[in-house]
């Protein structure tokens, strides 16, 4: 017994700590112009945090926004920034084990930053799961899918080539869910729009809306009925207040779901109560973290309201590790939209993602379960990387 306590002590006096934080921006071009309420993007910006252990062993971790300070108050820059000023600080030196004691010491000095929070928690899930030889879906309770459904989005601006990349993903069987990014236009013609494309698409595939929160209260309740009209099966954040949501929701017959207003826990309890949406749109990034994503999942089970799985448009770092937090959710009704690394023209992964049958395949192997591909990395950094010890 003596023995075995002795052999064990060593281990725990040698945690690994932190050494190093790396961090990098990487611009990537988009293989079309994005268009969006808030934005129209023709580039992506990866901000990746690369973080070493004591032992050897090193994790990666990615945060992105949607066009730039577009839709939040956080940019892959300030990302960069907060972590290489304020974050490397409180995490150099600390056991890397312990990671939602890491998080939770993070959170005391860092009030808000929930995007830069999920990048630095997916690096210490990624190293603590190659340590450990796990997925990260394990790690977070174990997984209870192995796949799962990726919608796609349809944001050209123009009805013909939406169709027509709708067709295409059919006949590749990559999609089958097409999200249309309206608000940007006048009503009617973004009303028309989508019934153009659910016309032509019929009963082969959904079609959904994502307003981006561009509509006033009055506009959302005509648009509403008309967009059910036009069988659309969900209507994405049309209004920003949870109290304009309240007054829209079980009105049409069309479901009405909550994005931008979801930024963790306490506004998902929040909406949860007061709102009566149907759907939540769960992002590891607005969430402030994997762990955080869980969360909102449990509050959202709880209160009767579905589950999608959303997307910060994240390169394949921060897609994969959305993909392991949704593996483990109890509940997926809508599927997710983790088409980010598609949007994309250049793969940084050695091994691309295993998008086939409509569905995402996530990762077995340890950590992430990803390996990047350095050289393409290095080529489209901005400014190299930046170190801190
Ligand atoms: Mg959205």
């Amino acid at each position: 017994m003596n023995t075995t306590l002795a052999s064990l002590a060593p281990t725990f006096s040698t945690a690994p700590v932190i050494e190093r934080i790396e961090t990098l921006l990487v611009d990537l071009p988009t293989i079309r112009p994005h268009k969006l309420a808030v934005a129209t993007m023709n580039g992506q910006t990866l901000m990746l945090v690369r973080i070493h252990c004591s032992d050897g062993v090193w994790g990666i971790g990615e945060g992105t926004t949607i066009g730039g300070l577009a839709y939040g108050g956080e940019s892959p820059e300030t990302m960069k920034v907060a972590i290489d000023t304020y974050f490397a600080p409180v995490l150099i030196g600390q056991d890397a084990t312990r990671i939602q004691m890491l998080m939770a010491r993070i959170g005391k000095m860092v009030k808000e930053n929930r995007f830069a929070k999920s990048a630095v928690e997916t690096a210490l899930l990624d190293a603590h799961g190659k340590r450990l030889g796990l997925p990260v879906s394990e790690l977070l309770g174990g997984r209870r899918r192995d796949r799962v459904p990726v919608a796609w989005t349809l944001a050209s601006g123009d009805t013909k080539k939406d169709i027509a990349e709708a067709e295409h993903m059919l006949d590749l069987r990559r999609h089958r869910i097409f999200k249309l990014k309206i608000g940007a236009k006048a009503i009617e013609e973004d009303i028309g729009h989508v019934a153009a494309i659910k016309r032509a698409l019929g009963d082969r595939a959904a079609v959904r809306v994502d307003v981006n929160m561009a509509w006033s209260e009055g506009e959302a309740a005509y648009g509403m009925a008309a967009l059910a009209d036009a069988g659309c099966e969900l209507v994405e954040q049309p209004v920003a207040s949870a109290a304009a949501l309240k007054r829209l929701a079980r009105r049409f017959p069309v479901a009405l779901m909550a994005d931008e207003s979801l930024t963790g826990p306490e506004s998902a309890f929040e909406i949860a109560r007061v709102s009566g949406v149907d759907v939540f749109a769960i992002k590891i990034e607005q969430s402030g973290g994997l762990f955080n994503a869980q969360r909102v999942a449990a509050i959202a089970d709880a209160a009767g309201i579905g589950v999608y799985g959303g997307t910060m448009l994240e390169g394949a770092v921060g897609t994969i590790a959305s993909a392991h937090l949704f593996a483990t959710l109890a509940h997926l009704q809508w599927g997710t939209e983790l088409f980010g690394p598609l949007l994309l023209t250049e793969d940084i992964l050695r091994t691309p993602l295993d998008y086939s049958d409509f569905e995402l395949t996530v990762p077995v192997g340890p950590g992430l379960g990803i390996e990047l591909d350095d050289d393409r990395i290095a080529f489209f950094a901005r400014d190299g990387l930046t170190r801190r010890k």
